[in-house]
């Protein structure tokens, strides 16, 4: 028993989603290991951590003004290097404690539009938190092995990844990605949404944490079966002291419904960019949907209206890149064509 854990530990090869929203760690022998936001809290003055994670999400619109809650990844860029780096370690120290010791690989899944400036900070910060060879791998290639696509063959794969910051679009043909299109318009944006919606409908002031909550509650791109309801507690707008209303399910897809559009209109500027070949390909095996902001429901079957393709939604789209990277690492000879430097 001990000495399992020593030896998984030692060999412990790690692959990482390292997303706007959430940051994922996954091993091959135990699969997911954290699953965590990707937010940290710092002291204001001195600038160390105070939280990393889950805890740190829950400063969000709650800290004092020595605390502040930082999302460094949030457009899909990355906004502070060291606060980037630091949460990296954090998460890889949490879960391989003897990982200085181990020299491990580890694979990172970054957005697509990553800069050089960015993949070597990116790299920096895994090679300072003990990895031995670290691969980067962009994200919708990742969702694409994650969800099983066949990606090496001489055919095209399209895949919308919907995740927090970003919405990432991509046609994948032999192990390369032959076009892609990524717009700063998903799942943080629909939260802002529905707090300026709340806000001037209502007269109520929300937190970024509770419009997500209504989000998940209540949120859909097309009419629902049945309609659903939730009180929302805020503060009044004008009297400053604490209120409640009843939202509906109708109201936040007015709400949303701008940032919706905006992401289905990704898709068809990726289609008319997309050679015809690759296009016709497509159409007859259907695009792929992933990322946490693709469970918005409904968001699959108004892609397939607008777009008249096959949707295909992956099953659990919160763990697809995470999965498809790990996968890179298990087979690396195999996928030896997919990392980026
Ligand atoms: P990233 O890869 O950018 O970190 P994720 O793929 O983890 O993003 O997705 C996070 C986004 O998905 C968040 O904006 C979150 O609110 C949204 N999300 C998660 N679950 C749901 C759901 N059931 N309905 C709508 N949006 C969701
Ligand atoms: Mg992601």
């Amino acid at each position: 028993m001990f000495f399992d854990k020593f030896f998984s530990f030692l060999g412990k090869d790690l692959a990482m989603d390292l997303g706007t929203a959430n940051t994922l760690l996954y091993t091959p022998s135990e699969g997911i290991v954290l699953n965590e936001p990707s937010v940290v809290a710092i002291e204001t003055r001195t600038g160390n951590l105070v939280a990393v994670g889950k805890e740190a999400k829950e400063f969000l619109g709650r800290t004092p003004e020595r605390i502040r809650a930082i999302r460094p990844m949030k457009d899909g860029v990355i906004a502070d290097f060291e606060v980037t780096k630091e949460m990296i370690a954090y998460f890889i120290r949490k879960v391989v404690t003897g990982f200085r010791l181990a020299k491990p690989r580890i694979n990172i899944c970054v957005p697509s539009g990553i800069t050089q400036v960015e993949k070597r900070a990116v790299l920096e910060s895994a090679h300072q938190a003990g990895a031995r060879h670290v691969r980067l791998v962009e994200e919708p290639m990742a969702a694409a092995i994650g969800a099983g696509l066949p990606i090496e063959e001489p055919v095209g794969n399209m895949v919308v990844d919907i995740g927090g910051g970003t919405t990432e679009v991509a046609v994948i043909s032999l192990s390369a990605i032959a076009y892609s299109e990524s717009v700063r318009v998903a799942g943080d944006e629909l939260n802002e949404a529905i707090q300026r919606y709340v806000q001037e409908e209502f007269k109520l002031l929300i937190g970024e944490n509770m419009a997500e909550q209504i989000k998940l509650r209540l949120g859909s791109a097309c009419p629902l079966p049945e309609p659903l309801t939730m009180e929302v507690a805020g503060k009044n707008m004008v009297a400053g002291t604490p209120a409640t209303v009843e939202i509906t399910d109708s109201h936040i897809r007015e709400a949303i419904k701008d940032p919706v559009a905006t992401i289905v209109q990704a898709v068809r500027t990726a289609l008319e960019k997309t050679p015809p070949e690759l296009v016709t390909d497509i159409a007859s095996r259907g695009l792929l949907l992933a990322g946490g902001g693709s469970l918005l429901r409904g968001l699959d079957q108004l892609v397939a209206q607008e777009t008249e393709l096959h949707v295909m939604l992956d099953d659990d789209p919160l763990t697809t890149v995470v999965r498809g990277t790990g996968k890179t690492l298990e087979h690396a000879r195999h996928y030896r064509q997919v990392f980026i430097n």
